[in-house]
């Protein structure tokens, strides 16, 4: 359990260093690392060179020769800044072809693209619901979608992991417009949200839905356009989809998908959109790259599954215990935060760089090894890892 000090909020000014201390006795201490390379499966981190289970590069296209070569081509034409926000005179045509691009992709009549999908989430949820509104959402849903929900100062109920009876006794509580919000993938279960029922849900209840796809867009669904296609679901059933572009796609940023009404009253509301600096132009030039590569990417998906069944095979054979995921993100659940960080360090010592994610971010008691696949790992860096954990039991 963390301390009490390290989890309420300040009441002084001088409770900070009493705040870190605590984290720190909790072993609840946030720290960085510092790559000195490209980001990759095998980054230069603090000076060694490292195997690595946790980025959320899927497709290894964060260091892609063809997409750093759009991006520069970009600089050259278009040099390294946006120069102003997209409604003032920062919107390129790069932009506005990556919007058309993406909406197509996702089977959507248009799209926006955010700088992040943090402030996509945001932007969404604070534009379009209100105080006489209400938002319904999954418990391990992500922070931008709870702090989204704050913002806009909705009504917010919680269900239970996916939940659906409690979902349904939550939506019976609801009023005014009603916005159902999940994560398609969930960021540190790697679980898929049950979309068909959750979808079924809110068109008994007159509920518009939001899914968050930041982990599935690239990786899941035909051409990797997504976990809703995937499951065979419309813009009828999914109004807000949500993507980034700084996993699978290996850029940076996101975007909201959905029809062309919708979008455009999020052009025209969305805070996050209107009053921040546009993003280079040459990003949204890669990021089209990007796209392309994603698109014809089914060799590297389909290597990414076989990845997935090997490693869940091996590491259930050591006796470690898994989450039910069947995605490239596969957590292995420790429980105490020393001992994740534990299990962390005997891996590091190894060559090996898995991150151990702790409370806030996971419910207490369920600190994690959070191991995360892309179609660059080898089946034989998969059994390097594997022989790693069996060494360090
Ligand atoms: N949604 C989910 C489910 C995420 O995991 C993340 C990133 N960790 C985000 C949104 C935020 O995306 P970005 O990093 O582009 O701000």
């Amino acid at each position: 359990m963390p301390s009490k000090a390290a989890t309420t909020a300040l009441k002084n000014f001088s409770d900070m260093a009493v705040h870190l201390a605590a984290r720190q006795a909790d072993h609840l201490m946030r720290s960085r690392l510092q790559l000195q390379s490209a980001q990759s499966i095998t980054p230069t981190v603090d000076g060694q060179r490292l195997l690595s289970f946790c980025s959320n590069d899927y497709l290894g296209l964060a260091n892609h020769p063809a997409i750093a070569q759009a991006m520069k081509e970009g600089i050259d034409q278009y040099g390294v800044g946006s120069g102003s926000s997209h409604l003032v005179s920062g919107h390129h045509r790069e932009h506005e072809l990556l919007e058309q691009e993406l909406a197509a992709f996702t089977g959507r009549e248009a799209a926006l693209v955010f700088s992040s999908g943090y402030m996509a989430n945001v932007g969404v949820m604070s534009a379009l619901m209100s105080r006489r509104d209400t938002i319904v959402q999954d418990r391990l849903n992500h922070a931008s979608l709870i702090d989204g929900a704050l913002l806009s100062q909705a009504k917010m109920l919680r269900f239970r992991h996916n939940d659906m009876a409690h979902l349904r006794r939550q939506l019976g509580l609801a009023m005014g417009k009603k916005l159902v919000v999940s994560d398609g993938v969930f960021s540190m279960d790697g679980d898929c949200a049950p979309l068909l029922d959750v979808s079924r849900l809110c068109a008994e209840h007159a509920a518009w839905l939001l899914v968050d796809d930041a982990h599935g867009i690239g990786v899941l669904g035909p051409h990797g356009s997504g976990l809703v296609n995937a499951v065979g679901l419309t813009s009828a059933d999914v109004p807000l989809l949500v993507g980034t572009l700084g996993k699978a796609f290996g850029t940076s940023g996101a975007f909201v998908a959905g029809d062309k009404t919708t979008i455009d009253y999020l052009l025209q509301t969305a805070r996050p959109y209107i009053y921040t600096t546009a993003t280079p132009p040459a990003l949204a030039a890669a990021t089209r790259m990007a796209l392309t590569l994603v698109h014809g990417a089914d060799a590297e998906r389909a290597h990414l599954q076989t990845l997935i069944g090997h490693l869940r095979q091996g590491v259930r054979h050591l006796g470690y215990q898994l989450m039910p995921s069947a995605t490239a993100i596969q957590p292995i659940l420790v429980g105490a935060n020393e001992a994740a960080l534990q299990l962390s360090a005997q891996l590091r010592a190894r060559g090996l760089l898995v991150t151990a994610i702790r409370p806030p971010t996971v419910p207490v008691n369920t600190a994690r090894l959070r191991v995360t696949l892309s179609a660059s790992h080898s089946l034989a860096q998969v059994d390097q890892l594997l022989n790693a954990l069996a060494d360090v039991t």
